[in-house]
């Protein structure tokens, strides 16, 4: 199976441009990668990945951001605002509460536009001027469009963006109105928008950057990239567990195939690979269902609702990805309620550290895989915080306390201050 750890390095195709080719996960078809605009298979319609005739080594990286990991990136530079080399916070309290031998804290809301999605749009966003398209476009909880808009403003693109009307985070609209997308407001939800867009895509309207867009996920792998070289210089080992939320699953596929080119490079050890541990919200689970069902497909979820609004997703479409990568890699899933959701936004907050309420499923997943004895104490764990607490500023007004009124008078405000 092409998605195994153990996968073979296969044979260079003719197709392949300057060492690079796409490949479908499920027939094996190869395309070349950048002269017809393709985003699924054309045999069979299943995902493509990026693969590459040359892997890369810690070696070659050099530098700083996304395209330190240029070696393992199909271009050299791409269209960028300086995403990436995002902090690994040391939690000290949180490690001692969680029970873990090490924790520490990958905060992707410290990207350009407070989110994950810049790494991959660096890269999107550069494929989509070297097929020379003219109108970039995605369906999105919020964060993707932000991106989009950004970095497609930055390229000199026009960008559209189709959003589920009243349930994306004011920050994330005023971002993508303000880098000067067109935002069409739908009357459905994100799997609905992502099915229209799909077809815009198909009719050659517009070019999708969701991250069905294979091209997205390799930026997204140097998250990857950053923890293993992160842990490798703080303990001297790559970490046992790496646990994040998920949505469309992007994430974890390109994750996974970061760590699987490090193993065919002979680069990592299979039995070092850290276990991908997914969280999803309890009420867009269907990740969750199918690992802890063993099954083979994930059933869309037509029904979704969870204040994380940024994984409020009932179809993941990179799950045939996803799936192998947490199996592969021996992870799990597992689902939180909104309330553990909140408790860990404020617990991370109280280190200092402001995620959006997506960003701390990452967290109570761990401590509820804690508490039912999955983790063990010897576990060195990071924790995946994908977006900025000002992504949502009504969810952090509401996880927080409420200021409290008072005069314009030192006298009254000690005394206020007393009680
Ligand atoms: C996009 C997003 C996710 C979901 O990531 P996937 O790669 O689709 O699983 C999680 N959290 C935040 C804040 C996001 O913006
Ligand atoms: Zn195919």
């Amino acid at each position: 199976m092409s998605l195994s750890l153990s996968a073979e390095q296969p044979a260079v195709p003719d197709v392949a441009d300057d060492g690079v080719w796409l490949e479908c996960i499920e027939c094996g078809e190869t395309f070349a990668p950048f002269d017809d605009v393709r985003y699924t298979c054309d045999e069979c319609d299943g995902l493509l990945e990026v693969r590459y005739d040359d892997l890369p080594t810690f070696d070659d990286f050099e530098g700083h951001g996304v395209w330190r990991y240029a070696d393992a990136l199909p271009f050299e530079s791409g269209v960028s605002i300086q995403e990436g080399s995002t902090p690994l916070y040391e939690v000290p309290r949180l490690e001692d509460e969680v029970g873990v031998e090490a924790l520490r804290i990958k905060h992707e809301g410290m990207n350009p536009t407070g989110s994950f999605k810049d790494r991959g749009m660096t890269v999107g966003v550069k494929v989509a001027k070297e097929l020379g398209v003219g109108r970039l476009a995605c369906a999105s909880t919020g964060n993707t469009s932000a991106a989009l808009a950004a970095y497609g403003t930055r390229g000199s693109m026009e960008t559209l963006v189709l959003l589920p009307a009243g349930k994306v985070a004011a920050g994330k609209i005023a971002q993508a109105s303000l880098h000067d997308a067109r935002i069409l407001e739908v009357d459905g939800n994100f799997d609905a928008c992502l099915d229209i867009v799909q077809e815009l895509a198909a009719k050659g309207e517009v070019y999708l950057l969701n991250s069905l867009n294979p091209f997205r996920l390799e930026g997204q792998k140097t998250i990857g990239l950053e923890i293993l070289e992160g842990f490798l210089t703080d303990y001297d080992t790559v970490p046992d567990r790496i646990v994040l939320p998920v949505g469309n699953a992007g994430n974890t596929s390109a994750l996974y195939k970061a760590f699987r080119e490090l193993v065919q490079a002979g680069e990592l050890a299979e039995d070092d690979v850290p276990k991908l541990t997914g969280v999803q919200a309890e009420g867009a689970a269907p990740m969750v269902e199918a690992i802890q069902n063993g099954a083979d497909e994930v059933r869309r979820w037509d029904d979704v609702e969870t204040r994380a609004t940024a994984i409020r997703i009932g179809n993941p479409v990179n799950a045939p990805k996803a799936l192998p990568g947490i199996r592969e890699t021996d992870g799990t899933a597992v689902a939180v309620s909104d309330e553990e959701i909140t408790d860990a936004q404020r617990a991370l907050a109280r280190e200092g550290i402001g995620v959006e309420p997506a960003s701390a499923a990452s967290l109570a997943g761990l401590r509820k895989l804690r508490v039912n004895g999955v983790v063990d104490d010897d576990e060195r764990v990071a924790c995946l915080t994908t977006g900025h607490l000002l992504k949502d500023p009504d969810a952090a007004a509401a996880a927080g306390g409420d200021p409290e009124p008072v005069p314009a008078d030192t006298a009254d405000i000690l005394e206020h201050l007393k009680q």
